[in-house]
């Protein structure tokens, strides 16, 4: 019998590409000709650290990270690293502040945990609704704070920066966990970026980290060794047993990067298809909203509404419906903001995206009053 074909549209862990669990299920019984599988392979061996060297210079070479940064994984997902950020960064000066740019709930998570450590600044105005990134010269900055923080990609309310913060002078810190690779980035304007892994670059269990090899060894005395950055770096990421096959799928998956154009294509695929949504969504006078101001709308994660800016929840629920019934897959938006969300991740195709893009029109001229 033939299986339906799914289009999976969610916020992560997300939809894969075709080749990587093609190439995952092919070895995933015998490993190289090893016999075995990488599930059952120690992180001690020549093999296990081929996967982990070959992972960092993919991410080395896919974003053009330069000498003095270390690529790190990690453990405890993002949420981990809003305390390890401040861990191992909020020391970096006398006064342990951070100023922190809050766009969304991932941004207000990790000013909250980073309060146990230091003194937090939310330096924009505190918004009703997070719906786009306050103009920069309202920002309060901190000249003498120890980093400035803010998130690349809003996830749940789908606010993504297209411009690096200046923050003159400061170490600037980024949550790139969902548009991580989606895009060119140029790493040396920051000291540090992290990324799950669990929406574009793999499978959840595994955290990456980029971080300026100068902002080592800072951490505070009360750190968790296995969150303090320095004891990751010199040990090549592992000190203690490492998400071995979480960092093989991300392996995997870079390889299919690097094979299939890089950031550059990812960037040119990812504005076209969150463009026929947007698109979409700008020409149905009003039938389908989405609140993000236009200038910082995410590529990844489209949020929107259908019937009135607040959402008629039963036409939600029915559009939600037929596309289950098409095979279109986690639509629904997160508990906090409700809706409608559509997560265009790098494995997710035009094909797909087009095919969103006409259940969404089709929708439109059978509910449009
Ligand atoms: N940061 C962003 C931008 C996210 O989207 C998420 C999760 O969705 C997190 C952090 C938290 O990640 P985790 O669930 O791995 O702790």
């Amino acid at each position: 019998m033939e299986t339906k074909k799914i289009l999976n549209f969610g916020s992560g862990p997300a939809k894969l590409p075709k080749a990587v669990l093609i190439q995952a299920q092919k070895e995933l019984l015998d490993y190289n000709g090893l016999g075995i599988s990488v599930l059952e392979m120690s992180h001690r061996t020549t093999d296990f650290n081929q996967i982990i060297t070959s992972a960092v210079s993919l991410i080395r070479e896919l974003l053009n990270v330069p000498e003095n940064y270390k690529v790190l994984f990690m453990q405890g997902g993002g949420t981990g690293q809003f305390s390890a950020v401040a861990l191992n960064l909020i020391g970096l000066k006398e006064d342990r502040c951070a100023d922190y740019i809050v766009t969304g709930t991932w941004s207000a998570s990790a000013a909250k945990e980073a309060e146990k450590y230091g003194k937090v600044n939310v330096v924009n105005p505190k918004a009703d609704r997070y719906t786009g990134i306050p103009d920069s010269s309202s920002w309060s900055l901190n000249p003498s704070a120890s980093y400035v923080y803010f998130c690349c990609n809003e996830t749940v309310h789908g606010v993504e920066f297209n411009f690096v913060p200046d923050t003159k002078g400061v170490i600037l810190v980024s949550d790139m966990s969902s548009n991580f690779l989606s895009r060119p980035v140029d790493v040396s304007k920051f000291g540090l970026i992290f990324a799950g892994a669990q929406k574009n670059v793999g499978c959840a269990g595994v955290t990456i980290v980029i971080v300026r090899e100068d902002l080592l060894g800072k951490a505070l005395k009360e750190c968790p060794t296995i969150l303090d950055y320095n004891v990751q770096a010199k040990n090549n990421s592992l000190h203690n047993t490492p998400p071995t096959y979480s960092i093989y799928i991300v392996k995997l998956v870079l390889e299919w990067l690097k094979n299939n154009g890089g950031t550059d294509l990812m960037n040119q695929l990812n504005k076209q298809k969150s463009s026929m949504i947007y698109d979409i969504i700008n020409n149905s006078n009003g039938f389908y909203s989405c609140p993000v101001n236009v200038s910082c709308r995410s590529h990844m994660n489209i949020p929107f509404r259908i019937g009135s800016l607040e959402g008629d929840e039963a036409l939600e629920r029915q559009f939600l419906e037929g596309a289950s019934k098409l095979g279109m897959i986690s639509l629904k938006g997160h508990r906090s903001v409700g809706g409608i969300r559509a997560s265009l991740y790098n494995a997710v195709t035009v094909e797909e995206t087009l095919a969103l893009a006409a259940y969404m029109k089709e929708f439109l001229n059978k509910h449009q009053p």
